[in-house]
């Protein structure tokens, strides 16, 4: 078992149960052991693989997407650009280059990295040593400057702690991690049943809430609805609320049990984008999407950069192929429809690129 483990196990041998919510937090964000607090998780030698990481094409794109978004809302500068959760800096430090193309935009950018985890953040500042913006580090969204903002989140909600609540003879009663008969970490309910909670299911029904997600949507999209601008989240998810445990714990990319090992496998819980949609909007926000990320990819223009990508260096047409694939399939082992891309914006601003109707297609 991990450091982490015995430690959780040490104190509910003392105290009884926690709360799938605490666990989940424990598990990615404990200061001394949290997942995201001790490692750089990316990349084939880590436990999972994010979009960013596959190919250049999709930080760039998104750089491309900022800076229309940016002539969309009336040029302001200077205009913030908040990165939530930045991994390893890769999607900024490729949406920085991309959109050296639009030169006033590069020049009104003030960059705000929201991020919690010390050695990810040092590996942000490596890589964007030389992107020529400023850029200042944040622990939580609350402390980036205000005004018109342009916010991107990719693979950062599934990261947030979700409660669950499980369909028990007729009652809804809160998920826990307690200890099991021989010591080992386990699932369990609590003792009292949760009276507000009266959807019905079966029994066994297992339904997600992520306070925490919704909070922080709710303060962002009322800072959209004061101050001006538009948010995009990219993220493993779901269109329509429903009832599935969605756990899942990653370690070098398998897939292992959720309490396996605290602290050092990755746990996430997948998006409930129409859950985050009410939120937005019940914030003065308005909501685009969700669509699937493949979609949202090919009309900003996935197809047509990887093309370009290939005919300047055609020793590498099979990679960008490759990767391109990988991000707009939609079959199983693709992430072309498992991911959605969301945005929440200020009720001014137009449909941004990507959510757009799409004009008819030729005969
Ligand atoms: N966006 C990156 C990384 C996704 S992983 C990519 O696509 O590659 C999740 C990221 O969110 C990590 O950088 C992690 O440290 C950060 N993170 C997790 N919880 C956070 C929180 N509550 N506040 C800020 N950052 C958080």
């Amino acid at each position: 078992m991990s450091a982490l483990g015995d430690q959780i196990k040490a104190a509910l041998a003392a105290n009884g149960a926690i709360t799938v919510e605490r666990f989940m937090q424990l598990a990615l964000a404990d200061p001394q052991y949290g997942y995201y607090m001790t490692r750089d998780p990316f990349g084939t030698n880590g436990d999972f693989t994010t979009a960013p990481e596959i190919s250049q094409m999709f930080g760039e794109l998104i750089g491309l997407w900022a800076a229309e978004v940016w002539t969309s809302i009336g040029r302001p500068n200077p205009v913030r650009l908040i990165e939530l959760g930045p991994g390893r800096g890769t999607l900024m430090s490729d949406a920085l280059r991309a959109a050296r193309i639009v030169p006033e935009f590069r020049a009104a950018l003030d960059v705000t990295l929201i991020e919690t985890s010390p050695p990810l953040a040092q590996m942000q500042y490596d890589a964007l040593l030389t992107a020529g913006a400023p850029i200042a580090w944040k622990a939580t969204f609350a402390e980036a400057p205000e005004g018109p903002a342009i916010v991107i989140g990719n693979e950062f909600l599934d990261a947030l702690p979700v409660r669950q609540f499980e369909r028990c003879g007729g009652d809804w009663r809160e998920r826990v991690v307690r200890l099991d008969s021989a010591g080992e970490l386990a699932f369990g309910v609590a003792d009292k049943p949760e009276p507000y909670l009266n959807a019905e299911a079966d029994e066994g029904a297992v339904i997600e809430v992520s306070g925490v997600a919704h909070r922080f949507m709710f303060e962002l999209a009322a800072r959209l609805a004061r101050q001006g601008g538009a948010a995009l989240f990219l993220d493993y998810g779901r269109s329509v609320t429903g009832v599935g445990d969605t756990l899942q714990a990653l370690r070098a990319h398998r897939q292992v049990g959720p309490l396996t090992d605290p602290g050092d496998c990755d746990l996430t819980a997948h998006v409930d984008f129409a859950a985050m949609a009410r939120s937005a909007r019940a914030a003065g926000a308005a909501v685009h999407g969700p669509i699937d990320q493949g979609d949202f990819l090919r009309a900003l223009g996935i197809d047509v950069r990887a093309r370009a990508l290939a005919e300047r260096s055609p020793e590498r047409a099979k990679e960008f192929e490759a990767a391109r694939r990988r991000l707009v399939g939609k079959s199983e082992n693709e992430m072309g429809a498992l991911f959605k891309a969301m945005t929440v914006a200020n009720r001014a601003v137009p449909a941004p690129p990507g959510f757009q109707p799409s004009p008819a297609k030729p005969a």
